[in-house]
């Protein structure tokens, strides 16, 4: 199964990820967390990441590109995938298409994670990461048991430099601008579903296993 996650940043991306990972046991593959690992290991990739994605910007397309070429290439996703947050632009949807064709795979459906953008900075500002194991929390939505500590593995949370007001303005409007376009793209390639992602977390799993079973 050859998944695209798709949805304004806060949509819940990354959380639904996590349950079709366990479910499907295919890889996850996001380009936000591909590059907050090599802005952390300091590498050539992060140093040209990490002002684009410290503004809300959209890190130029040849690069993003590249690195998801060089990732769907690896053995593992030769038994299907989920993408979260990749293509963002119309760019790089034609690129993803040029990648599929040459490694001999297609989509299997595209799902756009609904949810409208009075809701997403609440989303992203209450959004807490687990610095050991990547969980996903939210202070309000989605809590710890004990504040500021992991559930699954008892590591630290933290919050992402770029989960602030300013920057989620940024994010909302190069999502409207660049990646909304991407509705109409796969609604004409027959690939597209909308599920409402403003229910609880466990519904809007549910919905999405519905639509792929
Ligand atoms: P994305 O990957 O699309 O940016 P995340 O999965 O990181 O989004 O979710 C953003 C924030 O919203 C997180 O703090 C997460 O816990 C919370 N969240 C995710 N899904 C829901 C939901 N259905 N209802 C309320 N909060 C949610
Ligand atoms: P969210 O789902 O909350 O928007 P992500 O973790 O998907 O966050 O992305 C974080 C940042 O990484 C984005 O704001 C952007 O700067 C960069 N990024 C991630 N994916 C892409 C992409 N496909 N194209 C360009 N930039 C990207
Ligand atoms: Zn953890």
């Amino acid at each position: 199964m050859q998944l695209l996650l798709m949805g304004p940043p806060g949509a819940g991306k990354g959380t639904q990820a996590a349950e079709l990972v366990k479910k499907f046991n295919i890889p996850h593959i996001s380009t936000g967390d591909m590059f907050r690992a090599a802005v952390k290991e300091g590498t050539e990739l992060g140093k040209k990441a990490k002002a684009v994605m410290d503004a809300g910007g959209l890190v130029p397309d040849e690069i993003t590109i590249g690195i998801v070429k060089e990732r769907l290439a690896k053995n593992d996703c030769k038994k299907g995938f989920i993408l979260d947050g990749f293509p963002r632009t119309v760019e790089q949807a034609d690129a993803l298409k040029k990648i599929l064709d040459g490694l001999g795979m297609n989509l299997t459906r595209v799902l756009n994670i609904h949810v409208p953008s009075e809701d997403l900075v609440e989303r992203a500002t209450g959004r807490r990461i687990c610095k050991n194991c990547g969980a996903t929390y939210h202070i309000k939505f989605n809590p710890t048991n004990k504040d500021g500590v992991c559930d699954n593995c008892g590591g630290e949370l933290y919050q992402r430099k770029d989960d602030n007001e300013s920057t989620m303005k940024n994010r909302l409007s190069n999502y409207e601008q660049s990646t909304k376009p991407l509705i109409d793209y796969y609604k004409n390639a027959n690939l597209y579903t909308e599920i409402d992602g403003r229910q609880p977390i466990e519904k809007v799993t549910n919905d999405l296993v519905n639509v792929l079973s």
